[in-house]
C-alpha cells in the first residue's frame, strides 16, 4: 500500500506541482492518475522512487517513510515505466531486460532465461530477442521497457505514460495484455496518464489531479463517471461519459434474436436460401462467429473464410451495455453478435433493442433516485 499524507512538492523556483495532496494507492491494485498536462501527476509518481523528495508531507509504502529508505534500497523493490522504454541502445533486447536478474545476482545464463520468459510474457517474439531498441517499432519497445521493469519481481509498479506515444491500436492491444498480465500478477502499480479513457479502462480507481497538483476526486471509474465531485472532473471525464458509463452496467437478460446461420465450406447457396439478400451470419463447426456473408445465389461455391466481412465486434452474453451497443453499430448486418460465456453465438440484437433497454434501466435509475430523495430524513 502506498499512502501519500499531505504531500507538497514545490521545486526551487517556486512552482507548486503538488499542494498536499492526500491518497491511497492500495495494495495489489491499479490506481491511475489523470489529469491535463503539468498537474503534477510526474512529479507525483516520482517521489514514490525519490527520484524527487517531497517538500513536506510523507509517502508511506507498506507503512514505511520512503524518506527513511535508502533510495537504491527503495528502487529494488519497485519497478519502473516511462514513455519512451528508456531502453539501452547499445544492448540487445534480451541484454535490456537481462541487466536487473544480473545485477540481482543470477548468473548470466539464468538471467538471460529469465529475461527470454519476461519478454513471452509481456507478448514480444522470441525472435525480436537478439535485436538492438532502435530495430523495435515504438509499441514492441514498450513491451520490452514492461518486461524490464517486471524483471527484478517488484511488488509495486510506477508507470510514467508507458502507453502514450505509441499509435491507438497498438496502445489498445498493450493495454489489454497489460491488463490480462497484471490480473495474474496482481502488482501495487501506479499509473500516469492525461487519457481518460485509459485511465477508466485501466484503473482500479482513479485519482483526477487538476493544475496546481490538487487532487479533485478518487474514485473508482464507475463513480467518476456517475458522480464526478465537480464541473472540473465533469468536464475532464467528457461530455460523452454517460456512454462510458454504460461500459459498467450489465446488460442483464438481452431480448436476443435467433438468427439462421451457415457453417464455414456449407455452399453458398445454403446461405443464399437462408438469407434472402441480407446479411448471413457464418459460424464454424463449433458455432463461433467467423463473419458475415452477403450470399450471391448465382455461386455455386462454398462458404470461404476470404469471403466473409469481418466487421462488428463481439459482445458477451453476460457483458455490459456498451458492448452490446458496440457490437450492433459496428455490424455490417446492424444486427450484433453476442456470444455466450465459451464464445459461441448465442444470437444477435439491434441498436434500437439495447438503446429501448438503455432508457429503461435509465427510468428505473430516475424512480431510485426520486424514490431516494422522497425518503430523505
Ligand atoms: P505532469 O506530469 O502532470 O505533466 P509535472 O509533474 O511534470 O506534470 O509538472 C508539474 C509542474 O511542475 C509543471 O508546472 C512543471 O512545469 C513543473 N516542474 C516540473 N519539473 C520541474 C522542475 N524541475 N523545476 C521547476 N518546475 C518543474
Ligand atoms: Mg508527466
Amino acid at each position: 500500500m502506498i499512502e501519500f499524507e499531505s504531500v507538497t512538492k514545490r521545486y526551487p523556483d517556486g512552482t507548486v506541482a503538488v499542494d498536499t495532496l492526500s491518497l491511497t494507492a492500495p495494495t495489489g491494485q491499479l490506481t491511475v492518475f489523470v489529469g491535463p498536462s503539468g498537474c503534477g501527476k510526474t512529479t507525483s509518481l516520482r517521489m514514490i522512487n525519490r527520484m524527487i523528495d517531497a517538500t513536506s508531507g510523507s509517502i508511506l509504502l507498506d507503512g514505511r517513510n520512503v524518506s527513511d529508505v535508502k533510495p537504491e534500497q527503495l528502487r529494488r523493490g519497485i519497478g519502473y515505466v516511462i514513455q519512451h522504454a528508456g531502453l539501452f541502445p547499445h544492448r540487445t533486447v534480451v541484454d535490456n531486460v537481462a541487466t536487473v536478474p544480473y545485477l540481482l545476482g543470477h548468473d548470466r545464463r539464468q538471467a538471460k532465461r529469465r529475461a527470454l520468459e519476461l519478454l513471452e510474457r509481456v507478448g514480444l517474439d522470441p525472435a525480436f530477442a537478439e535485436r538492438y531498441p532502435a530495430q523495435l517499432s515504438g509499441g514492441q519497445q514498450q513491451r520490452v521497457g514492461v518486461a524490464r521493469a517486471l524483471a527484478a519481481d517488484p511488488p509495486v509498479m510506477l508507470m510514467d505514460e508507458p502507453f502514450s506515444a505509441v499509435d491507438p491500436v497498438v496502445r489498445e492491444q498493450l493495454q489489454d495484455e497489460f491488463l490480462r498480465l497484471q490480473a495474474e500478477l496482481g502488482k501495487t502499480i501506479v499509473f500516469v496518464t492525461h487519457d481518460i479513457d485509459e485511465a477508466i479502462k485501466l484503473g482500479d480507481q482513479v485519482a483526477v489531479l487538476r493544475v496546481g497538483g490538487h487532487l479533485a476526486q478518487i474514485a473508482p471509474p464507475a463513480e467518476l463517471l456517475s458522480r464526478p465531485a465537480d464541473a472540473f472532473v465533469a468536464g475532464f471525464v467528457g461530455r460523452d461519459r454517460g456512454y462510458r458509463a454504460l461500459g459498467f452496467t450489465e446488460a442483464g437478460r438481452l431480448p436476443l434474436r435467433d438468427e439462421p446461420v451457415v457453417a464455414l465450406g456449407d455452399p453458398v447457396r445454403l446461405a443464399a436460401d437462408r438469407a434472402q439478400d441480407d446479411w448471413v451470419l457464418v459460424v464454424d463447426a463449433d458455432r463461433h462467429p467467423q463473419g458475415w456473408l452477403v450470399p450471391r445465389p448465382d455461386l455455386d461455391e462454398t462458404v470461404l473464410p476470404e469471403s466473409l466481412n469481418l466487421g462488428g465486434t463481439l459482445a458477451s452474453a453476460d457483458g455490459t451495455l456498451r458492448q452490446a451497443l458496440d457490437a450492433a453499430l459496428s455490424s455490417p448486418s446492424g444486427r450484433g453478435v453476442v456470444v455466450d460465456a465459451d464464445g459461441r453465438f448465442a444470437g444477435t440484437i439491434t441498436a434500437t433493442e439495447v438503446l429501448a433497454r438503455i432508457e429503461q434501466r435509465s427510468a428505473v435509475a430516475r424512480a431510485e433516485a426520486v424514490e431516494a430523495v422522497g425518503h430523505r430524513p
